[in-house]
Formats: C-alpha cells, sequence, structure tokens
C-alpha cells in the first residue's frame, strides 16, 4: 500500500466520525493506525512523532488521543490514575498490566469468565467491564 492510499484511508476515517481531518489528526493517526493494534501512551506516541519527524506538542497528542477515544477510534485504559493508556483495538477484550515494565497485553474477552456481577445500580445499565489483570515479576 502506498503512502498515498495509507492517506486517503485516514482522511476518510477520519470524516466518518465526525472529526476534520487537519493535518496534525492525519499525521498522529498514520502513526497509530499501523502494524497490529496496540496500546500506547501520549508520551509513546509523542516520542513516535518525533522520531517520525512530525512536529507536535504534547498537548496537542493528548488532545488528539482523546478526540479520537471520543469518536470509538480508540479505547482508553486507566490504568492507575495519570495514567492512561489508549487502545487502537477497540473490541471487547482485557489486560495484563505489567506492573515493573508499565506494559499492556491483552487477554481475550474469552478467557475471562466472570461468574457474578451486581445488577446495576438503579437507573443505570452495565455498559461494560473492563478487568486490568496486574501482574509483577516473580
Ligand atoms: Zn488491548
Amino acid at each position: 500500500m502506498n503512502a498515498h492510499s495509507v492517506h486517503a484511508q485516514i482522511t476518510d476515517r477520519l470524516r466518518n466520525v465526525g472529526l476534520r481531518p487537519t493535518r496534525q489528526r492525519v499525521d498522529l493517526a498514520s502513526l497509530m493506525f499501523v502494524g497490529e493494534d496496540h496500546h500506547m501512551t501520549a508520551e509513546t506516541l509523542h516520542r513516535d512523532a518525533s522520531s517520525a519527524g512530525v512536529s507536535v506538542s504534547l498537548a496537542t497528542v493528548y488532545n488528539t488521543l482523546h478526540q479520537f477515544t471520543q469518536v470509538g477510534l480508540l479505547r482508553e485504559i486507566v490504568v492507575d490514575s495519570g495514567r492512561s493508556y489508549f487502545d487502537t483495538n477497540t473490541s471487547e477484550h482485557h489486560h495484563f498490566y505489567f506492573e515493573d515494565k508499565g506494559v499492556l497485553e491483552d487477554i481475550s474477552s474469552a478467557d475471562v469468565v466472570l461468574a457474578e456481577l451486581p445488577d446495576a445500580p438503579a437507573g443505570s445499565k452495565i455498559s461494560r467491564v473492563d478487568v486490568i489483570v496486574r501482574v509483577t515479576e516473580a
């Protein structure tokens, strides 16, 4: 696939979710949506952008990640307060979190069986259950 078609594809994808395909959004999206699904933080994406010669501020990276999350292009995984990962895989699945390395690894949703959940509080419904299994080096 050539660079032009990737660019066109990304532009379409942004338009489809109602985001104006600005240069910065397209540049960042081109870095995010390549290869296999992966998890990133604002810092790792900012570093990737710098390496690729894309000049954006960390604040812009944050804003873009949150905008993409709001429209469903990404899924945010809050590991600790102040520590968020963004997942290009928005389908239902869970995560191992390697506390020592600060790395997430996918767990297939079929591998987690929840035997019992409380009823949702009155007037609400369960929209999703996220499981984070925290692991440390043994
Ligand atoms: Zn994931």
